[in-house]
C-alpha cells in the first residue's frame, strides 16, 4: 500500500499518478468484492475496539474533484462498522458566521474524540484548494496557509490522533462519464449539479492547487495517500487495506476489567 504514500517533501506530478492503476491487487473485481468484505469485518472489529479503548482518536480525510468517488468510500469502506462509532462531518460552502472566523474555526470543533473515527468529506483542504482556484482570498492569504494546515495536523497528531488523508485520483475523462451517467438516470439526476461544469473547466488549476497541497503537507504524522480511483471496486480495497494496517499498528487493547467474570453471580 506504501506505492500511493506520498513522502514528505515528494513533489507530486497528478498527471504521472495513472488513474487507472489496479497493480496492488492481482485479482479481478469480483474478488476485490470478497477481499473488501474481509476488510469490511476487520474494521469493524478495530473501531469496536478503539471505542471500547477509549483512548486514541482517528480522522480520515476524503478530498476528490466532483464525482470523484468520497460518498462511495464512505458507503463502501465503512460498510458493517457501528454507526454509533464513526463520524462523518462534511464541509460545504462556509456560512457568513464561519468566514467571520479564520478558516480552521470550523473545522478543529468536528476533529475526533477519544475512541473515535471521523471522516472528513472535504475538510481544510478545501481553504487552500477552491479558495485559490477562484481567488476567494489573494495569494498572500492563502500561501501562508499550508503552514498553518502542517502546524494544526501536527497539533492533533502530537494529542493522539492517527490521520490518514486521501485523495481520489480521477481523470477528466472519467468525470465525464461519471457526470452522464448522473444525466442519464433519473434516479441520480439529484447528484447533478450544473455547477460542476464550471469547475470542470478549471481542471488544470484544480491539479496545480492539489498538487501543492498535497506536497507541501503530506508530513509522517499526516500523510497523503493518491489512490487511483478510475475503478471505484479497487479505490475501496485500497483505502480499506491502508485504513485497517494502520489501525492494527495501533496496538489498542480492552480495559482491564476490575471484577473476576467467573466469580460474579448473576441472581
Ligand atoms: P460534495 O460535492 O462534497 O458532495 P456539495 O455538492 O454540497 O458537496 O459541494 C460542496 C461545495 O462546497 C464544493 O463546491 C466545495 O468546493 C465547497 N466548499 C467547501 N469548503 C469551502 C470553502 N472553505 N470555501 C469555499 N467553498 C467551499
Amino acid at each position: 500500500m506504501q506505492r500511493y504514500l506520498i513522502k514528505p517533501g515528494q513533489k507530486v506530478n497528478l498527471a504521472k499518478i495513472d488513474t487507472n492503476d489496479s497493480s496492488a491487487f492481482s485479482g479481478d473485481k469480483k474478488s476485490a468484492k470478497g477481499e473488501l468484505k474481509k476488510l469490511n469485518k476487520k474494521l469493524e472489529a478495530l473501531q469496536e475496539l478503539l471505542f471500547a479503548e477509549h483512548k486514541q482518536r482517528v480522522l480520515i480525510v476524503l478530498q476528490a474533484m466532483d464525482t470523484g468517488g468520497k460518498d462511495g468510500v464512505i458507503r463502501h469502506v465503512f460498510e458493517g462498522v457501528n454507526p454509533q462509532g464513526v463520524r462523518v462531518a462534511s464541509f460545504k460552502v462556509p456560512t457568513p458566521i464561519e468566514l467571520d472566523h479564520d478558516y480552521l474555526w470550523r473545522v478543529h470543533k468536528h476533529t475526533p474524540g477519544r475512541g473515535e473515527i471521523v471522516v472528513f468529506n472535504r475538510s481544510h483542504y478545501e481553504d487552500v484548494l477552491v479558495v485559490r482556484v477562484h481567488e476567494l482570498v489573494p495569494e498572500t492569504v492563502w500561501s501562508k496557509r499550508y503552514e498553518h494546515i502542517n502546524q494544526f495536523e501536527r497539533l492533533l497528531a502530537d494529542e493522539g490522533t492517527t490521520i490518514l488523508k486521501f485523495y481520489l485520483h480521477i481523470d477528466l475523462d472519467e468525470q465525464k462519464e461519471r457526470l452522464k451517467a448522473r444525466l442519464d438516470d433519473a434516479s441520480k439526476h439529484w447528484k447533478f449539479n450544473p455547477d460542476d461544469l464550471k469547475e470542470r473547466k478549471l481542471w488544470k488549476n484544480y491539479m496545480q492547487a492539489y498538487e501543492d497541497a498535497i506536497s507541501r503537507t503530506s508530513t509522517e504524522y499526516a500523510p497523503w495517500y493518491v489512490v487511483p480511483a478510475n475503478r471505484k471496486w479497487y479505490r475501496n480495497l485500497i483505502i480499506a487495506s491502508i485504513m485497517v494496517a494502520t489501525l492494527e499498528k495501533l496496538n489498542m487493547q480492552y480495559p482491564k476489567i476490575t471484577f473476576d467474570p467467573k466469580k460474579i453471580v448473576i441472581e
